[in-house]
């Protein structure tokens, strides 16, 4: 499938085929090559590829074949030049940056992120001298404000975890070019089917493969993609701190995106289903959902995105004067939570199984009342993962559990 005359192939073939190379055994499934080293016929071969002289497999810290295929399959499903894989989705947020972020450098956010993100970001990128800027991610006008200034590195989700906020990615690409800065999309939330950032403008994607990519539950993985030039920063970088992915990971993850079209389509088709019933449903004040019509950016969620999305972000009804904030919107969102028998509590996303994730008080508990205010969250807000369950199932399981509020 590599070779100058193969074919021109979609992206759902490629899904199934990029990166697979065959051992001398010919099996039909992928070899899994759980192996730390690999042996050398000779000292000299040892020699010369340690001195940089010949491209072979040395320690899996650096490189697995396993790897590799999953690396491969990926990059071919995203039109990108090059991708390394990590352990987790953080490993891939924090080398995308770290590997080219130096004391003194500048980098601009959207301050709509996942709360582990913003932890990187305040809590070492910080201490480390680098200037972090947060602007508000769907506001063209704060963007170009910011970016009026030179910048490193410029970030953001889209959509946004959890408040769906749609960014202009093409508009924010030119922005960056302009202040000089490497411009790097967290893609999870659209996932690889939904919305190409690369194609868009930007410089780099980043994936917690954790997510859509597993899409079952089992493994944790991230991975960078982008031009050859920024890939090779982060390979080197990873290389030397340790964050490599497991050959086992990479396998699961690799197989996995053989379905992921399918999964997520399956999945993305109920959430707009989904989405559309419960914003009008009395108990639900509002349903965020990128492809809805009512959605603020839903213009320029239709232009960039094929997909909406499996995730729907709903705020509960509540009886007038009640705070958002407080602890009777808690309770109605714990009430509904506590009454839902087949979606279940977690804070994982992207699954075949259906999660509802109280955000306040779990992913986003720790930066705190008044940042997640600023970003639209309150403690009525519920962030929905649509998994592959019949759609009619998890309707009635909804609407049972509004009903117990
Ligand atoms: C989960 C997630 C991450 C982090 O990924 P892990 O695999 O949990 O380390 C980063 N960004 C977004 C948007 C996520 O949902």
């Amino acid at each position: 499938m590599t070779s100058a005359d193969a074919p021109q192939l979609r992206p759902d073939t490629l899904a199934v085929h990029a990166g697979h190379t065959r051992s001398p055994f010919d099996e039909m499934a992928e070899p899994l090559y759980m192996t730390q080293g690999y042996v050398y016929p000779t000292a000299a071969e040892a020699e010369a590829a340690f001195a940089g002289e010949i491209d072979r497999y040395q320690y899996s810290r650096y490189a697995n074949p396993t790897v590799t295929m999953f690396e491969q399959r990926l990059a071919a499903i995203e039109g990108a030049e090059d991708c390394f894989a990590t352990a987790t989705g953080m490993a891939a947020v924090f080398v995308s940056m770290a590997s080219i972020l130096r004391q003194g450098d500048r980098l601009v956010a959207s301050r709509a992120l996942f709360g582990t993100s913003i932890t990187t970001f305040d809590e070492y990128f910080a201490n480390w001298g680098i200037r972090v800027d947060y602007v508000d991610g769907h506001v063209n006008e704060d963007w170009e404000r910011a970016l009026a200034e030179p910048a490193t590195a410029v970030y953001c989700e889209s959509p946004t975890n959890p408040m769906q906020d749609v960014v202009d990615v093409p508009f924010v690409a030119a922005r960056a070019k302009e202040a000089g800065a490497l411009f790097i999309v967290d893609n999870v939330f659209a996932t690889p089917l939904g919305q190409k950032p690369l194609e868009l403008g930007a410089d780099a994607v980043v994936y917690s493969a954790t997510k859509h990519i597993d899409g079952q539950g089992r493994v944790l993985g991230g991975a960078v993609l982008g031009g050859k030039e920024y890939v090779d920063k982060v390979r080197q970088m990873v290389r030397t701190m340790g964050a490599t992915m497991s050959p086992f990971n990479a396998w699961v993850l690799g197989k996995s995106l053989e379905t992921l079209a399918v999964r997520v389509k399956a999945q993305a088709a109920s959430a707009l289903d989904l989405a559309g019933w419960l914003d009008a449903h009395p108990k639900v004040a509002v349903a965020r959902y990128p492809l809805l019509p009512s959605h603020p950016q839903h213009e320029r969620a239709k232009a960039q995105m094929t997909l909406g999305g499996t995730l729907v972000t709903i705020d509960i009804a509540l009886p007038e004067g009640t705070d958002p904030h407080g602890p009777e919107a808690k309770a109605a969102a714990f009430r509904f939570l506590d009454a839902l028998q087949v979606v279940a509590i977690s804070n994982n996303l992207g699954d075949a199984k259906s999660i509802a994730t109280h955000p306040a008080t779990t992913t986003h508990r720790k930066i705190g009342p008044e940042r997640r205010a600023r970003v639209g969250m309150s403690d009525a807000t519920i962030r929905l993962s649509i998994g592959l369950e019949d759609v009619e199932d998890l309707r009635e399981d909804l609407a049972r559990a509004l009903d117990a509020i």
